[in-house]
């Protein structure tokens, strides 16, 4: 058997050695035939009838997921596939081209579906671009049931560990993950931001995307290693590459397995600093995770999923539950949860400006912005917020904020959900905190406002990043330029944590500098001693400040603060890992 390496870009770090399950992709081998004009209709409802069973099947995977143990991003993956499955072009033009070309539904649907690709791959957006694989996912659901095959995964072929290759993966699919336990995936497709990339990682599984072809050139039970850091796959590995990398993975392994004893160790410097290492969530079925790494608290609760996870809004008694249920399962540690951030990348079909396509969505109507345009939504989250604030200690978290006028709206808002919550005798705390996210340049250059009228502060550096740089954090095409160590993300972060600490007001990072441990020692170099993470990280940065003397760092960081260019900054941050 001939051995060959293929490289793609790595999304999901780990080693995996296993067997090539190849997953087949339906529109290679649809039928083109035409029909009497006496089958029509009955062709029509074949594809009527196709549609209704994808239908079902979503709404099958809804409950499912439902469960808990299943990742945010699912819900919100299921109800793009839900309103893709209930647009006119995919669900009615087909049928038109059943009736004028008197052809079988797979053939209409596969030419629609070329049709849609075509328009999407001549949008811009880099976002909206990748939405086309998602079209493509749905249409295939649906050639699946009209050609009779089930649109599910075979289970792992034995023992051994299942490769699964494939084109392109649907989140739909990969839910299956879950109960299957596959050990890795590639894909032909995909970047970073991708859909594929984003579940790879909250499902802690190895993963690679764009390698272009490894679906043609790899076969079904090949032996493959995928390595998630590097990117790279090896099909068919002699003897000798296998052992290289069985002892990576078992050297990777031990190094898992050390950090789980020091889960419930207190975080604290060699000089005595104790430092705060909260988890990030999207749903409470993350809880879990939270707790098995030792989080000492919630810093941050991106609770629009549970907008994006479901078709229409949820009730003030829904969101009420769901964060009583994470206030209760924090057992009195800190529940940050953020007030929804909707807009830009996370759209909501039909809700008041969100419907619209803005001009620029990054600028536009999003988070807080969203939420003091759509003043009843607002109040309805508020009060559930304050209301779960009975059961735990809960704060509450503002995206985005800009401006003093934003943050005196929002309170204004917050007294108006407390006096609703007053009169009807619901209880409440009524001290409960209110911070807000550090996440625009602006609010740094003019922290006055944030820090007389807020109890505490969080950055956001995902955004903070993208709004200092003037970079689309989901654009591919220029994420070389996305850089946390430009001299002004450093100037920027030790700047607020300084102004903060002068203040004596309480600050966090909680984007995804925070989960990065070769950049831990900056931060607390900086100042930071709150940091806020996905679960998944928290034992590695916990293990790093363990073995770090605060004192120790100064000189370098200083040399940090003054440096001009990014390249000088890396080299001093290695110089601070090496210490
Ligand atoms: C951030 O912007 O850094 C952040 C934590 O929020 P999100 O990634 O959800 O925008
Ligand atoms: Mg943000």
């Amino acid at each position: 058997m001939v051995s060959f390496a293929l490289n793609g870009v790595g999304v999901s770090s780990g080693i995996a050695i296993g067997r090539a399950q190849l997953v087949s992709h339906a529109t290679l081998e649809v039928a083109h035939y035409t029909i009497s004009p006496s089958k029509v209709d009955v062709e029509i409802e074949r594809f009527t009838n196709a549609v209704k069973e994808v239908q079902k099947e979503l709404e099958g995977l809804h409950v499912a997921m439902t469960g808990g143990d299943v990742p945010g991003e699912f819900g919100a993956f299921l109800d793009v596939h839900w309103m893709i499955l209930s647009d006119s072009t995919l669900s009615e033009a087909p049928k038109r081209l059943i009736l004028e070309q008197r052809c079988n539904a797979e053939w209409a649907l596969t030419q629609q579906l070329a049709v849609l690709v075509e328009q999407f791959e001549q949008i811009e957006d880099p976002y909206l671009r990748e939405r086309k694989s998602d079209i493509v996912q749905v249409g295939e659901r649906i050639l699946k049931r009209l050609m009779g095959m089930r649109g599910t995964l075979r289970a792992p072929i034995a023992e051994e560990q299942t490769i699964l290759v494939a084109h392109d993966l649907s989140p739909a699919d990969v839910i299956q993950f879950k109960s299957h336990h596959y050990g890795a995936f590639l894909t032909d497709v995909g970047g970073a931001t991708s859909h594929t990339a984003i579940v790879a990682r909250s499902l802690n599984v190895p993963a690679v995307v764009a390698t272009h072809n490894a679906r043609q050139l790899i076969r079904d039970t090949e032996m493959l290693i995928v390595d998630g850091d590097s990117g790279v796959v090896i099909v068919n590995p002699d003897r000798a590459v296998l052992s290289e990398f069985r002892l990576k993975q078992s050297q990777l392994d031990l190094e898992r397995q050390k950090l789980k004893r020091l889960r419930s160790k207190r975080a604290e410097t060699i000089d005595g600093e104790h430092v705060e290492l909260y988890a990030n969530i999207e749903l409470p079925g993350d809880l879990a995770q939270t707790l098995e790494n030792g989080a000492t608290g919630v810093g941050l609760f991106r609770s629009e999923f549970l907008f994006l996870n479901r078709k229409g809004l949820p009730s003030e008694d829904e969101q009420f539950e769901a964060y009583r249920a994470v206030a209760q399962g924090m057992h009195g540690r800190p529940v940050t949860i953020r007030t929804f951030d909707l807009g830009a990348d996370k759209h909501l079909e039909g809700l008041g400006g969100l419907s619209r396509v803005a001009p620029n969505p990054a600028l536009g109507l999003r988070a807080v912005r969203f939420c003091l345009a759509e003043p009843r939504l607002f109040l309805t989250q508020l009060r559930a917020i304050l209301r779960a604030s009975h059961y735990g200690r809960v704060r509450i978290l503002v995206p985005m904020l800009a401006s003093s006028s934003e943050i005196d709206q929002t309170l204004q808002m917050i007294e108006q959900a407390k006096e609703h919550l007053r009169e009807q005798g619901v209880p409440f705390d009524s001290s409960i905190e209110i911070g807000g996210m550090i996440e625009i340049p602006a609010a740094i250059l003019a922290m006055d406002a944030f820090l007389s009228k807020l109890d505490f502060l969080s950055i956001g550096t995902n955004d903070l990043i993208q709004y200092t740089l003037a970079v689309d954090r989901a654009d591919e095409a220029v994420a070389h330029l996305y850089d946390p160590l430009h001299p002004a993300i450093i100037r920027l972060l030790a700047l607020a944590i300084g102004t903060a600490k002068k203040a004596r007001k309480p600050i966090a990072v909680c984007g995804e500098m925070a989960g990065e441990v070769d950049l831990t020692r900056l931060l607390l170099g900086l100042g930071l001693r709150h940091f806020s993470m996905h679960p998944a990280h928290l034992l590695a940065v916990k293990q790093r400040v363990l073995t770090t003397e605060v004192a120790a760092l100064k000189g370098l960081v200083e040399r940090i603060r003054r440096a001009d260019g990014p390249e000088k900054i890396a080299a001093l941050v290695d110089r601070l890992n090496a210490l």
